[in-house]
């Protein structure tokens, strides 16, 4: 095993930059680095160092912190360096060390390390992706408890129902020579309808966390002046303090996400649709059909301070295809608008952008397709479309088993279905996890986690 070594903070300039390596010669790189061969820290304790070049210039002066194996992150010998969050400082120590045999660490690998030598299981290790990625409370707060462990502690509880049944089919396809009895197959059938509940109950909570981790795109569309920026920027001035902007988010039309209900909504304001009149307005209209066929839901804008008009029809007829709601804004003004006999269902709220009257019930209505999750306060909620994909597979291969069981079909065809499942859910953590979906999985991560 080598020895490698990223700065685990972000490039930029700050007052701290920590740049840190893990690896069996973790420590004899420090010792070089500070030119010191008798430098022996006591583990955990921070020290302060000069850092040199290789002809002795003083390249900064930094906190060094020596973790031992095994208790470090990655359960290897680590050395932490807080030096000054100078990119400059950064990126010299990270070519000395290099020098010295460091290797740059790739995506994640400080993790799958840690993963590897025990010190957390896979899901452990997504919870801090999707933590460090999290771009709600609501979002961190579902990291941190998959990171304690909650998940993890479902699926042993159920594994542990799964292997006791495995190990009763076993024992009576080794020991005795008749079929299972019946009361013992009744038995059988039950714990594997209760764990197959349980399992079927964690796929079915990803519909929740889903929408909590990744949240959902909305678009306002709607003719020119109908008050489409006017809503966009007082719901951004209500709900903007809870969540942190997103570098990579800013599409071509102007995008920015807050928090509802604890789930990251993206709003985009579209530009108006209408038969363009010039090639500019050609490309925002374009661009707007694209927002449309992004989104998840649509909020169709209408002035209800004006009659309807030909080009208001045009875009309620686009939108009705897809999931939409209808805000009849400029509410605060009288109501000239009669757009009832063209709204056909749809799902109308009247809100002025100006007094912000209606926005709590337009929140409200833009949630509502997608059923209502507080995510403050929800039960255990699976959030990845891997370990989805993992317990629907499990939810299938014991049906299947149970299935089998109650036709009385043999031990031995049960037994493939169950461990099957056994398999499924062990991916989940790890423990059955192979080599190439590992990669995939830490190439996700950031460089330095
Ligand atoms: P957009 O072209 O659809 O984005 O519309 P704007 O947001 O630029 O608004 C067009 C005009 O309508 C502006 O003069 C706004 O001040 C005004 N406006 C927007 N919303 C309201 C509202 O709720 N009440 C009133 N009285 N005026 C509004």
């Amino acid at each position: 095993m080598d020895t490698i070594v990223a700065a685990a903070t972000p490039s930029g300039r700050s007052a701290i930059a920590v740049v840190r390596l893990s690896g069996p010669t973790a420590l004899d790189i420090a010792r070089l680095l500070v030119h010191d061969d008798s430098f022996s820290p006591r583990p955990n304790q921070v020290i302060l160092k000069d850092l040199k070049t290789d002809d002795g210039a003083v390249m900064d002066q930094a906190l060094v912190t020596f973790f031992k194996a095994p208790h470090s992150f990655t359960g290897e010998d680590m050395v932490e360096i807080s030096c000054h969050g100078s990119p400059v400082v950064v990126r010299r120590l990270l070519d000395r060390i290099q020098q010295l045999d460091g290797r740059l660490a790739g995506p994640g690998e400080f993790t799958l390390r840690a993963c590897r030598n025990g010190k957390m299981n896979l899901s452990q290790a997504e919870a801090i992706r999707d933590l460090i990625d999290a771009r709600t409370a609501a979002a961190a707060q579902l990291a941190t408890r998959q990171l304690k462990g909650e998940l993890s502690n479902a699926l042993s509880e159920c594994k542990q129902y799964l292997i006791d049944v495995i190990v009763k089919l076993e024992s009576a396809l080794e020991f005795v020579e008749d079929d299972l009895p019946e009361l013992q197959r009744m038995a059988v059938i039950d714990e594997l309808a209760a764990v197959r509940s349980t399992v079927d109950q964690l796929a079915k909570s990803y519909e929740s966390g889903h929408l909590v981790r990744d949240g959902l795109n909305v678009a306002f569309v709607g003719r020119p002046n109908v008050g489409k920026s006017s809503l966009f920027n007082k719901l951004l001035t209500r709900d903007r303090a809870i969540v942190t902007e997103l570098p990579g988010t800013t599409r071509d039309s102007l995008t920015e996400t807050i928090a509802l209900n604890g789930i990251p909504v993206t709003l985009t304001d579209t530009a108006g649709i209408r038969e363009a009149g010039d090639r500019i307005e050609a490309i925002g209209v374009e661009r707007t059909h694209r927002a449309m066929a992004d989104a998840d839901l649509l909020v169709v804008v209408l002035d209800g301070s004006t009659e309807i008009q030909a080009e208001d029809r045009r875009v309620l007829e686009r939108a009705r295809a897809a999931r939409h709601v209808v805000a009849v804004n400029k509410s605060d003004l009288v109501l000239r608008a009669d757009p009832e006999e063209m709204l056909d269902g749809s799902k109308v709220v009247h809100v002025s952008a100006v007094t912000g009257g209606g926005l709590t019930d337009l929140s409200a209505a833009i949630l509502e397709p997608f059923g209502s999750v507080d995510a403050e306060s929800v039960g255990l909620l699976v959030t990845d479309s891997r370990h989805c994909d993992l317990l629907l597979r499990a939810t299938a291969a014991l049906e299947e088993s149970a299935s089998l069981m109650r036709d009385g079909a043999s031990e031995e065809l049960v037994l493939v279905g169950l461990h099957n499942a056994l398999r499924y859910l062990g991916e989940i953590t790890g423990e059955t996890t192979t080599d190439e979906i590992l990669g995939r999985i830490f190439s996700t991560f950031c460089i330095g986690k």
